[in-house]
């Protein structure tokens, strides 16, 4: 074999594409095979139909090289641990279709890998688990499947692979492992499997291969930029491999870009968008693949902005491709789709499809322009415009319509707390007004929610359906949650959340400043995908929004029942957000609305309100020097929306996955009377962090994973009660699952709620 001569990249491609399909076609076919309905062969064909329209697209639309190996059944992630072998011993005495399974969702008595955020998006990943003994090899051969399927199509593409110091640094330690031990420890015994990989490659006549290190974007330490340079030194010398583009995305590399640049990497991948144009390295052997069109927001990109980027760095480069700032995975496919939205709006929108179509023009655009760029002939061929003054601000273009001048008042906790006495006082006045038992056991919010529930929403909205018969199914649906839980003994009950589709959509169609999708999914985890709103213009809440069922769910019932709300920070972070405005002001808009529905539940008799934040911890900054300003505005936020509450009422807040021991003083800041945390399936991770014996509110240990269809038993929910109770006086802790039951069945829901109520009262005897 002799080294593969890298032929020139081409001049624009995009770094990842949508893979659940544009009719969400991947969810139905996995959780068709899941239930058991379809077969694997079934599921197999759907994915490849997929794949294949997807590289069919991409050449229609005229893109210069389409990417492979960026679907996935599942996750990327979880891929990149099977192709290396990085299976935990207690998955593989099965299929490996089941094994692939049972990581990412559990199986019977099996619990899944562990869950968590994909940098500072709503895409959820699996955690590896990598252990000091995990023999890495090359154990698939998805990559090269992919390469091949392509071929057979016509298609030549450019595997996508996770980069192997990304891949550890995401990766957490295999448990019962020796202290101080970190996955990227195991760096040097994992590149052999890369350098097979690549080999394979090379000798399958592929010419570029992508590896995305997306967490050179966070603060590394020196350790961690040496392990960059041993990398891709190590990748670069091999004599049979493809040319390497090591894509960063999501931000600034800083100082892992010249650590990188100073290695053979043929590419690197930059996101323009968040991140400057790079003054720190020598470019200048190198071919940047330079991230103009953005990955992660829904609006059309500024062709003056993006070309004045990309000539820029033409100028440092020895060769630019036009691309996106990262994957388009976490857009919508289609624009053109959305019939129903104010064509207005429409037209300053792009997704998936339009993003790349903006790619190929910016490198029509880009070819067109004269080297070297300056000065810039007002003359220049094919009548381009001529780059507009940089700098290229970091992601906050200004609009091309004049700024509405923020609506915010600018002043740091604005009106919060003002009637809120200290947490001590408020738990007084609540215990005496709630009069709960020790442990008290509630739950999330939502319970299942039927197909008959969906289908009715699908009718009202197509005018099958009135508005009052709606109404009457939703308030059924009430009443039997209501029933429930009674019957299951929980002492703080729910509404259920019926007549929402989702937590942050369902408020969107209730506000002014936002409009909402028909088709517009993002892949969140898994099959789940969600629908973000888009906020475009001043948020406002024209009349109450929840009160009403509130104030029915009341009426069932002498248990208290808890209000629910999302929360402002989650509501901005879960939509898809005008960039017109600083994010705060935005935020602090959404905040007023939430507010004015606290009073109004207040009013309205609801002695419980909880505001969820489970995103709280997703839009803090990626680098440590931005987080402190964004912590403290997000928790003003907060406090904005709930410190109208008088100190009778007792506040909730959810955080989710919100690795909530990173951001534990902050979580303390919000206030919040109560705040429930998952702790099932990271084992209670929280609740060993020291920080948390500082936490001086309640706190609600998430004893159920609702993210699998597991039944927990009662002995495991005691377990990991007893691990709350170390940490935290009994009459602070309460007793829930770590999420809404939204996606679970009736028939688990039961039987799961049994047992937390079960163990809930066995301890309840011994306090
Ligand atoms: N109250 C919401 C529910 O139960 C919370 C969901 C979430 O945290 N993602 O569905
Ligand atoms: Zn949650």
């Amino acid at each position: 074999m002799t080294a593969v001569r890298p032929s020139p990249f081409p001049a624009s491609t995009v770094l990842g594409y949508p893979r659940i399909g544009p009719h969400r076609e991947l969810k139905r076919a996995l959780e068709s095979y899941w239930s058991g309905h379809g077969t694997w062969e079934e599921l197999e064909a759907t994915g490849a139909r997929l794949r294949e329209e997807t590289w069919r697209r991409l050449g229609a639309l005229g893109l210069g090289a389409a990417p492979s190996n960026t679907f996935s059944y599942y996750d990327h992630v979880l891929d990149t641990a099977v192709l290396f072998d990085a299976v935990p011993e207690r998955y593989r005495d099965r299929s490996p279709e089941d094994a692939y399974f049972a990581m990412a969702r559990g199986a019977d008595g099996l619990a899944p890998l562990r869950m968590t955020k994909w940098f500072d998006t709503n895409y959820h990943y699996i955690v590896p688990e990598i252990g000091i003994d995990t023999a890495f090899r090359l154990a698939g051969d998805k990559p090269l499947a992919e390469v091949r399927e392509a071929r057979a199509l016509g298609v030549d593409t450019r595997p996508v692979l996770l980069g192997p110091v990304t891949f550890l640094l995401l990766s957490q330690p295999a448990p019962g492992g020796p202290s101080g031990f970190a996955p990227l420890d195991r760096l040097p015994d994992l590149l052999p499997a890369y350098e097979r990989l690549l080999e394979a490659l090379a000798a399958e006549g592929v010419g570029w291969v992508q590896l995305d290190e997306p967490a050179l974007v966070a603060d590394r330490t020196e350790e961690e930029l040496a392990a960059v340079r041993t990398a891709y030194r190590r990748l670069g010398a091999l004599t049979s491999r493809p040319a390497l583009l090591v894509a960063s995305y999501f931000g600034d590399p800083g100082d892992a870009l010249p650590a990188l640049a100073d290695t053979p990497v043929e590419a690197i991948g930059l996101d323009l968008v968040r991140g400057r144009i790079p003054e720190n390295a020598d470019l200048s052997g190198k071919t940047v693949v330079a991230g103009v069109v953005s990955g992660r927001d829904v609006w059309r990109t500024r062709p003056d902005r993006a070309l004045s980027a990309l000539l820029a760095v033409r100028e440092r480069a020895a060769r630019v491709v036009v691309s996106t700032s990262c994957s388009l995975l976490h857009v919508p496919y289609d624009v053109e789709r959305e019939t129903d939205l104010d064509p207005a709006l429409r037209h300053r929108m792009a997704f998936a499809e339009q993003k790349v179509a903006e790619v190929v023009e910016l490198a029509a655009l880009l070819a067109a322009s004269p080297a070297p760029p300056r000065p810039v002939s007002p003359a220049s061929r094919r009548g381009s415009e001529p780059p507009t003054p940089p700098p290229l601000s970091g992601g906050e273009p200004a609009p091309s319509s004049p700024v509405p001048p923020s609506s915010v008042p600018a002043t740091s906790v604005p009106a919060s707390r003002e009637g809120r006495s200290p947490y001590a006082v408020r738990a007084a006045a609540q215990a005496e007004h709630l009069r709960l038992p020790v442990l008290p056991v509630t739950t999330i919010g939502s319970f299942p929610q039927t197909g008959e529930l969906r289908e009715a929403r699908a009718a009202l909205g197509a005018g099958r359906l009135d508005e009052d018969g709606y109404e009457s199914l939703v308030r059924a649906e009430i009443a039997r949650v209501i029933a429930l839980q009674e019957r299951l003994g929980l002492d703080v009950l729910v509404h259920g959340e019926p007549e929402r589709n989702d937590m942050v959509q369902y408020f969107a169609e209730h506000l002014d400043g936002f409009a909402v999708t028909r088709h517009g999914w993002v892949q969140s985890y898994g099959s789940r995908c969600t629908r973000p709103p888009i906020l475009h213009g001043d948020v406002r809440r024209p009349e109450p929004i929840t009160v009403r069922w509130s104030r029915y769910a009341g009426s069932l019932t002498d248990r208290p029942v808890k209000g629910m709300l999302t929360g402002p920070v989650t509501i901005v972070a879960w939509s898809f957000v005008r960039d017109d405005l600083p994010l705060r002001d935005v935020v602090f808009q959404v905040a007023d609305a939430v507010r004015d529905e606290v009073r109004d539940l207040e009013d309205a008799g609801v002695a419980i309100i909880q505001v969820d934040e489970p995103a709280l911890r997703e839009l803090l900054p990626l680098r440590r020097a931005s987080q402190d300003a964004y912590l403290a505005w997000a928790v003003d936020a907060y406090r904005r929306a709930t410190s109208g509450a008088g100190d009778r009422t007792q506040i909730h807040t959810h955080l989710c996955y919100s690795d909530a021991d990173q951001i534990i003083a902050a979580v303390d800041a919000l206030d919040a009377d109560v705040t429930s945390v998952e702790s099932a399936r990271s084992h209670a991770r929280l609740l060993r962090e020291p920080a948390v014996g500082g936490f001086e509110r309640g706190l609600g240990a998430g004893v159920y994973d609702i993210h699998s269809p597991r039944v927990p038993e009662a002995a495991e929910i005691e377990e990991s009660l007893r691990a709350a109770l170390r940490v935290l006086p009994a009459d602070r802790v309460w007793v829930n699952p770590d999420c809404g039951l939204k996606t679970r069945t009736y028939g688990e829901v039961e039987a799961a709620l049994t047992n937390v109520v079960k163990a809930a009262h066995h301890l309840r005897g011994d306090h």
